[in-house]
């Protein structure tokens, strides 16, 4: 299997682990694009948004609740956060397992780049 977020769940890769459960695990990102930058993916491997079937409804919808409370945890509830998925290369996704952004702790700027 060469999907790097597959080794990470396997812990082939090291990681900074912040959450997880038997569906999902949420991680420090390497290169973190604010003070809180957490991945949050499936175990489910499954490449992109627009793979998505009827059957992985309710694990999309884990990502976002894993997402909420870590967000919580973290301290920027109040102050706000952002979620992101990247889809395909004009959003410029690198990794191919689908992968939800948790970005938060300063002020992001909208519209994104
Ligand atoms: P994408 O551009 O595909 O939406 O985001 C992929 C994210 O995964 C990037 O923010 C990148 O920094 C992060 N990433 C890539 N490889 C690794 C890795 O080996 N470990 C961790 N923790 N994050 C990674
Ligand atoms: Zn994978």
């Amino acid at each position: 299997m060469e999907c790097i977020f597959c080794k990470i769940i396997e812990k082939e890769i090291p990681s900074v682990i912040v959450y997880e459960d038997s569906e999902v695990i949420a991680f420090n990102d390497i290169i973190p694009q604010a003070p809180v930058h957490i991945i949050i993916i499936p175990k489910k491997h499954i490449e992109k948004i627009s793979d998505i079937t009827s059957e992985d409804i309710d694990i999309i919808g884990k990502l976002i609740f894993t997402a909420k409370n870590i967000a919580k945890e973290k301290g920027i509830s109040e102050s706000g956060y952002r979620l992101v998925f990247n889809c395909n290369k004009d959003a410029g996704q690198a990794v191919f397992h689908i992968h939800l952004h948790l970005l938060g702790g300063r002020k992001l700027n909208w519209p994104p780049g």
